[in-house]
């Protein structure tokens, strides 16, 4: 760092601007993590200057055969971790993942059938702004108004109706258990295959804390930054008679050469995500969101769907008389990073929303727990209901997050 530094002052100050604000605040986005000095290093690595298009042992470029065994490490530990077939370490995001998923198994103007956006779904699974709403013919199913939990039967009804060619289930904003069985039941009887898009839960399901897609889906697509903790960037399990066109659909159809660092950094990223702690540590990111969505549904923040089973809650904040817009405005103010969400038949537009969403990988990283989380729930209540309060909760949000450090305050 020091070098950076005296190199482009400016880039330095950057970087540690964002170790300051990571820092100094709570971080309470549900798709963010820290990820670990070692997937750190890997990523500041010179296998970044590599290109390799191809494949471990079949590159189109001289000189890979050290980089080869960086892949080979990452396909080998996920395969371990996630009993997958075949993995693919490659796509440079959980969307790119995904449109190798819809190449590889759809023809443009196909039929899918996915989770609606404002319901939890992802931009990829249908959205009129993004690839799969503009070259596919998407139909979305929902939530229930009442149970707030996914209509299994009315995906049963909208799959025998359309016939989708493929069915994705695994979403952005849906925080309770996902039933692949029924999927995979609905998908068999309309002839779909079945893509699950885990970016959100991989790593719950690495450490046993949710249960695996990977027996039920055709395709599993996921992120490695999230809940897994590892570097910004995707992957692609799937059974072995899909291998080849999952191979050929993210290169050469979508990306060319592979960010070498990011491959070793997800490879150690999947090697600690096979340690015995890591299980110890998805359990407690569930048992921290389940603490937090309680405690904030004592505060009078109602929890979508009356809780959650995994790493999120979604709070509608209409009984508070507060748009999720003003309470994410509120809660940065503080030093709480949150995001405002769409709840389910949100009657506020996307931009505005009522709810927010609220994730524990973060802070169960830096080792909290139950009696954090609810404090936690206490200073984000606070200073929502009161923005004179936001002086009071930057400082209680300093004294957390000050004994909970995982960065040096020096890079
Ligand atoms: N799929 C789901 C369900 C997601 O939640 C996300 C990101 O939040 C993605 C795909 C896309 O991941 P990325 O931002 O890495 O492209």
């Amino acid at each position: 760092f020091g070098l950076l530094h005296r190199r482009d002052p400016e880039v330095a100050r950057v970087l540690l601007d964002e170790l300051d604000r990571l820092r100094g605040g709570l971080q309470l986005i549900a798709s963010e993590n820290f990820a670990s000095p070692a997937v750190l290093a890997a990523l500041g690595s010179t296998l970044t200057n590599k290109y390799a298009e191809g494949y471990p042992g079949r590159r189109y470029y001289a000189g890979c055969e050290v980089v080869d065994r960086a892949e080979r490490l990452a396909i080998d530990r996920a395969k371990l971790l996630f009993g997958a077939d075949h993995v693919n370490v490659q796509p440079h995001s959980g969307a790119s993942a995904n449109l190798a998923a819809y190449a590889a198994l759809l023809q443009p103007g196909d039929t899918v059938l996915a989770m609606e956006l404002s319901h939890g779904g992802h931009l990829t699974h249908g959205s009129r702004v993004n690839f799969s709403g503009r070259w596919f013919d998407v139909v979305a199913y929902g939530v229930r108004r009442d149970t707030e939990l996914i209509d299994y039967d009315e995906v049963r009804e909208l799959a025998l109706r359309h016939q989708p060619k493929m069915i994705i289930c695994g979403a952005t904003a849906y925080p309770r258990e996902i039933d692949f069985a029924a999927f995979r039941g609905i998908a068999d009887e309309v002839g779909a295959w079945l893509l699950a898009d885990v970016a959100h839960t991989i790593g719950l399901m690495a450490g046993g804390a949710l249960p695996s897609a990977v027996p039920y889906a055709d395709v599993v697509t996921f992120t490695t930054h999230k809940a897994l903790r590892g570097p910004r960037g995707g992957g692609i399990m799937c059974t072995g008679e899909l291998a080849a066109k999952i191979d050929r659909a993210v290169f050469p159809f979508i990306q060319g050469g592979p960010l070498m660092h990011a491959v070793a950094a997800k490879a150690v990223a999947f090697g600690e995500a096979l340690q015995p702690e890591f299980a110890d540590y998805a359990r407690q990111v569930v048992a921290n969101a389940q603490v937090l969505a309680d405690a904030l549904a004592a505060e009078g923040m109602r929890p979508v769907s009356g809780g959650t089973d995994s790493h999120l809650a979604l709070i509608d904040l209409r009984d508070m008389g507060i748009t999720g817009a003003v309470a994410e405005r509120r809660c940065t103010a503080a030093g709480i990073t949150l995001n405002r969400n769409a709840i389910p038949y949100d009657p506020e537009p996307p931009t505005v929303t009522s709810g927010i969403r609220v994730g524990t990988p973060c802070v169960t990283t830096q080792g909290m727990g139950p009696e954090q989380m609810k404090e936690v729930a206490s200073m984000v209540a606070q200073v929502i209901r009161d923005p004179d309060a936001v002086g009071e909760i930057r400082q209680r949000v300093t004294a957390l997050t000050e004994t909970h450090q995982i960065y040096p305050s020096e890079l």
